[in-house]
């Protein structure tokens, strides 16, 4: 394949990032170093998480705040409905659009524990939100399946839903079997989704972390993975390097395959992230 070719699909490449809300200052410190860093690269959008780990509405909502009035960029707040009445969603997406916030990552949220039946899906928020204004809405989708899903068939007409009632496009679990993805993809396209499904990459630095979040999300983190990772323990550098390189084949093989936008979900750091797309091409 000629340079000049592989040079200029590189150009046509958007990405996002995703923070969290900081719960000190140091760590709110790090988040604007690294926001400062990745705005460089002029994403699409960035978005910031809430709830679960991430505590209250007002959280998220401050950030989202900072970033639009400290960078130009479009900030997208997640905002779940689980946790909420209807009447209450639909003064928050007023409260949204009035502050100019137009972009919404909207979930259904986790389950509280000991409870099976959920008040409300992520479709109906989508619907609902579409109701109030005309948002730019990204939703959440599982290439290895939901966990309370009842079949891969159900979690795909799910998220048919929630491209029907409005969303944009879906931003996917992390994963680390590019395979799955594509076939997801495939899968996708098959039953008339025509947005598109992103790839949430996760840069991992820490392993341990990882499982973790990998045993909560119900993503499977292969053998290979377990082996690239191994007597790392104690050395931070060369787990980030190896993160890096590990991400970096991943956006490679993804990129080949014709995605052109990609989601990243940074743990509020720059470096890999930033690095990841150097080797895509995505440069300030
Ligand atoms: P839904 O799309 O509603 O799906 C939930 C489950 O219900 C699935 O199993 C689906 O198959 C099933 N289902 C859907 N519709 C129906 C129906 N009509 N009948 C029966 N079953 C149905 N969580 C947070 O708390 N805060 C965040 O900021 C956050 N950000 C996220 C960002 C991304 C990109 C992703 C991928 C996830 C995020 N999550 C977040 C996690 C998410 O809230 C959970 O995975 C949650 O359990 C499901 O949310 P959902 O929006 O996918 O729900």
């Amino acid at each position: 394949e000629s340079l000049n070719q592989s040079v200029s699909e590189l150009k046509k490449i958007n990405v996002s990032f995703e923070f969290f809300p900081p719960t000190t200052e140091s760590m709110e410190n790090t988040l604007w170093d690294s926001i400062e860093r990745l705005q460089t690269l002029k994403p699409s959008f960035v978005s910031v998480t809430y709830g679960a780990n991430s505590g209250t509405r007002d959280r998220t909502h401050n950030v989202i705040k900072s970033i639009q009035e400290r960078t130009g960029l479009v900030a997208a707040p997640h905002l779940t409905c689980i946790d909420a009445n209807e009447q209450e969603l639909r003064q928050i997406a007023k409260d949204y659009w009035n502050s100019g916030v137009k972009n919404i990552v909207a979930l259904r949220g986790d389950l509280p524990s000991g409870s099976s039946k959920p008040n409300m899906y992520a479709s109906d928020l989508v619907e609902l939100l579409k109701q109030e204004a005309d948002f730019d809405i990204s939703v959440a989708a599982y290439p290895e399946v939901h966990s309370e899903a009842k079949s891969a068939q159900a979690d795909l007409q799910a998220l048919k839903r929630k491209m029907d009632a409005g969303a944009n496009r879906a931003i996917t679990q992390f994963f680390f079997d590019v395979e799955s993805y594509l076939r997801f993809r495939d899968r996708c396209a098959a039953i008339g989704i025509e947005s598109e499904i992103v790839p949430g990459i996760l840069p991992v630095s820490n392993y341990n972390t990882l499982l973790k979040f990998a045993n909560f999300a119900n993503v499977k983190v292969p053998n290979w993975l377990h082996q690239q990772f191994q007597g790392l323990d104690n050395d931070q550098n060369t787990r980030n390097l190896v993160g890096a390189s590990i991400a970096m084949d991943m956006v490679k093989v993804l990129s080949r395959e014709g995605v052109k936008d990609f989601h990243f979900y940074t743990l509020n750091r720059s470096e890999l992230s930033y690095a990841i797309c150097h080797t895509l091409g995505v440069r300030p």
